[in-house]
């Protein structure tokens, strides 16, 4: 008995694997995997897996070791679940020859090349001849349009997410670092979800809000210092993402320049996005407002990143070409711009928005600096 979720997403995925002229398709992805089969275990080393799917025109096959049997078979109820013993390589191999696969997709950006080394092994030991095809983005493809229920799912993250950072930017005050900071939302976020986090907050104070990544240590808040702070909470599976950038104390005239700059470039893209859209372009929206105001080197990353099961996964709102892309009504993306600069510190702005035939609806409640 296959619930409706499942079927037309599989449905969706056996065509694009029937375009793509393969037999089948092996996902490895984690993300991909709890998507197609609603599984939600996850490995925490890339090289111990808890599950990959076979999918072809007729089967669903996760294969699993025994650790994971009971839980893979309460959540894939869809698929028929292949517990295997002698490694995936005899098992897939058993299965290949079954469903006389001869073409086969593998997730090139998940399996290894141990794993898939292994694999070939088995294939050519068990007398079978397969032609083994890397696949990318084939997955992701889907993910990258939500449906309405991924949408409220986002939504109650996002919900959650700015609970917290109200909560906690409430209680910030000079003599607490960094780490401290970071434990309190990560508390917080957990007491309140039971799930785990989307990823590790970043708590980035003084010269250390010139690092867009930074982790959280020993450093003081200060005043009249800008602070980064980056959290996401993940719920039933989804995951929020949001940055404010806050100061304690009056702000300095030179905090306010930058803040009101990214503020503006922030909304330039926020007024701008919509679905149609060259991704090049989108980040270009924001880029230039930063440009203009004679900050352009400082804007170092990209606009904004698709977001989902994954806190980054299609599309990329990116100012590179190799990842140009139409932004699709469904997709739901942060837009982030910054300016960082070295030795004082930076200010970044991340809102989370839907991407809609007219325009981009902003998913965000909390609010901005005012000055
Ligand atoms: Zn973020
Ligand atoms: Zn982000």
């Amino acid at each position: 008995m296959f619930d409706q979720v499942t079927l037309n997403r599989l449905g969706s995925l056996r065509d694009l694997v029937r375009n793509q002229g393969l037999d089948g398709l092996l996902v490895a992805g984690p993300d991909n995997r709890r998507y197609l089969s609603g599984f939600t275990a996850r490995e925490e080393l890339v090289h111990e897996s808890c599950g990959f799917l076979l999918i072809t025109a007729k089967a669903a096959l996760l294969f699993t070791d025994f650790r994971y049997q009971e839980w893979a078979q309460a959540e894939a109820s869809d698929y028929e679940v292949v517990v295997y013993q002698a490694g995936l390589g005899v098992a897939l191999a058993e299965q290949i020859a079954v469903l006389g696969l001869k073409r086969l997709g593998f997730e090139s950006a998940y399996l290894t090349f141990a794993q898939h080394q292994r694999l070939r092994q088995a294939v050519v030991e068990a007398h079978l001849q397969v032609e083994w095809e890397p696949v990318e983005g084939l997955v992701e493809s889907l993910r990258e349009v939500k449906t309405p229920e991924e949408v409220a799912a986002i939504r109650r993250a996002l919900a959650l997410t700015e609970a917290v950072f109200e909560e906690v930017a409430a209680g910030l005050r000079p003599g607490l670092t960094e780490s401290q900071v970071a434990w309190e939302i990560e508390r917080r976020l957990r007491e309140e979800s039971a799930e785990v986090l989307a990823f590790p907050p970043i708590v980035a104070a003084g010269p250390n809000a010139a690092r867009p990544h930074h982790r959280p240590g020993d450093y003081v808040l200060r005043q009249g210092e800008p602070i980064i702070i980056d959290m996401g909470a993940r719920r039933e599976g989804y995951c929020a993402d949001l940055t404010r950038t806050v100061i304690l104390g009056p702000p300095t005239d030179r905090f306010r320049e930058i803040y009101t700059l990214v503020r503006q470039a922030q909304k330039r893209a926020e007024a701008g996005l919509m679905a149609g859209m060259d991704s090049v372009a989108a980040d270009a929206l924001a880029r230039e407002v930063i440009r203009e105001g004679g900050h352009g080197p400082a804007f170092g990353h990209s606009l904004g990143h698709g977001v989902g099961l994954a806190v980054h996964e299609l599309p990329s709102l990116s100012p590179l070409e190799e990842r140009r892309t139409t932004l699709k009504a469904g997709s739901v993306v942060t837009i982030e711009p910054g300016i960082y600069l070295s030795g004082w510190g930076g200010v970044r702005l991340e809102n989370m928005a839907l991407i809609r035939e007219d325009g981009a609806e902003i998913l965000n409640r909390l609010g901005f600096l005012e000055f």
